[in-house]
């Protein structure tokens, strides 16, 4: 989402004429997009801040923007006013598309300027988007979230969840694909409520019919699926429609039906597993990503080895595991019982082998076949090995003569934990 939003900022700065410099020594203007999810990108967010200020020290003309989630939060907002007056301009998550003027303000004024809204329920549509990429694109289908997950700063700093409409989505997709663009990867906190609230607005599944139709289009991924509102249609729409991926990013985040209480997660260990073997079942390729917390409130040895255990039960194919961090405002942040660090990285461990162990696993029934990989660019390591993904969204690396953006066959050579390795049919 945060990536999403940057890409919007930057297409708004280039309409006023700036251009991209990596190099921050030459920046007249630099924008930070903050997240605040945990406590390290606060942290980073203020390590970049100082560096910023050093150089705002000598070279006054800089200016410096500070945007996103922790500019929701007041604690973040008075440091920024008391200890970094480096910064010239302060706007929040709900009011990305007034930047111009921010900007605008700023350089006639020459003095600070500040504008954050606590909510908005006013969706701005058509805003100028720098994509990174012409093949791949976000597209944004709800904004905010309403299920107030005790450990979770988002619905503070991105306000009641609302849809947009799906006419503006297919619009956009539509534009895209006629663009040159193959793949979409739908956004939301919890895409599967998209619509609920909105009258007359059709269903998550019905959005992903009606963007399948969409021709020329022909990869569509979608994050995040909360397990408590994913719902038979949605299976259903993966399984029949060719352009929707095999792949779906469902978080579990406890094993333990104790923490999932206390998290106010809305399902229980047995639903989440009931639903993982339906979708394995009912789409077999199907590649099944999740988001772990390890060292909850209250979170017990045996608490944990439930999480071990639910890990080995739905043999993910990747997860994204988090170190529990608690969040200023968030009821999980004064729950008793706070785990000590000591405890929750030793259960990190084990919790990375457990899940490295069925990843491998996983893997290795890719070695030997043949995959539709889009190509996305060089390897970091390597820049004459290509990389890209396969429907169901594996990485893989491989030699060939394509270029980012071609679709091409690859045979896998080599499966894995992390990535396959292949060579261009
Ligand atoms: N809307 C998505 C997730 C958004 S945040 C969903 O509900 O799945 C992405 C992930 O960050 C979460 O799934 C969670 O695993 C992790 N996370 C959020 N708040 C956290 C916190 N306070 N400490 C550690 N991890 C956290
Ligand atoms: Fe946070 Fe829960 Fe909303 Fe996801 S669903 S953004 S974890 S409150």
């Amino acid at each position: 989402m945060n990536e999403n939003d940057s890409e919007k900022l930057r297409g708004i700065l280039e309409k006023e004429g700036y251009e991209r410099e990596d190099d921050l020594s030459k920046c007249d203007f630099v924008v930070l997009n903050t997240c605040s999810v945990r406590e390290n990108a606060d942290d980073r967010f203020f390590g970049h801040l100082g560096d910023l200020k050093h150089l705002k020290d000598q070279r006054n003309s800089l200016v410096i923007a500070v945007c996103g989630c922790m500019m929701q939060q007041k604690v973040f907002v008075d440091k920024i006013r008391d200890k970094y007056k480096c910064v010239d301009i302060i706007f929040g998550t709900h009011n990305i598309d007034r930047f111009s003027k921010l900007l605008r303000d700023r350089l006639e004024h020459n003095q600070r300027v500040e504008e954050i809204l606590s909510d908005t329920d006013n969706i701005v549509e058509g805003m100028p988007t720098a994509r990174e990429y012409d093949f791949k694109a976000y597209v944004s289908i709800t904004f905010g979230c309403d299920n107030f997950c005790s450990y979770c700063i988002v619905p503070y700093t991105r306000g009641r969840e609302k849809s947009r409409r799906s006419e503006n989505i297919i619009q956009e997709i539509k534009k895209l694909v006629a663009d040159g663009c193959k793949e979409v990867m739908l956004l939301g906190q919890n895409v599967n409520s998209y619509g609920k609230k909105s009258n007359g607005e059709c269903t998550f599944a019905e959005l992903l019919q009606k963007i399948s139709g969409i021709a020329g289009l022909k990869r569509i991924r979608f994050m995040t699926s909360h397990p408590k509102d994913l719902t038979d249609d949605v299976i259903e729409a993966i399984k029949s429609n060719k352009n929707i991926c095999h792949s779906i990013h469902l978080p579990v985040q406890s094993g333990s039906d104790k923490i999932l209480k206390l998290m106010n997660r809305h399902y229980a260990r047995e639903q989440y597993i009931t639903l993982v073997k339906k979708m394995r079942k009912e789409i077999p390729d199907i590649t099944i990503t999740t988001d772990i917390i390890v060292g909850f409130p209250q979170e017990t040895e045996d608490d944990f080895r439930q999480t071990l255990d639910i890990v080995e039960q739905c043999e993910f194919d990747s997860a994204f595991t988090f170190i529990y961090s608690p969040r200023i405002g968030t009821k999980a942040a004064v729950m008793d019982g706070q785990i000590p660090e000591d405890v929750t990285k030793e259960r990190f461990n084990r919790l990375l082998e457990t899940l490295y162990n069925g990843m491998s696993e996983n893997a290795a029934v890719y070695q030997d076949t043949v995959q539709e990989i889009l190509v996305e660019g060089y390897s970091k390591s390597d820049n004459s090995i290509l990389t890209g993904r396969t429907m169901n969204n594996k990485l893989v690396n491989f030699e060939g003569n394509a270029k980012p953006g071609d679709i091409v066959s690859v045979k896998i050579t080599k499966a894995q934990t992390f990535y396959l390795s292949g060579t261009q049919l």
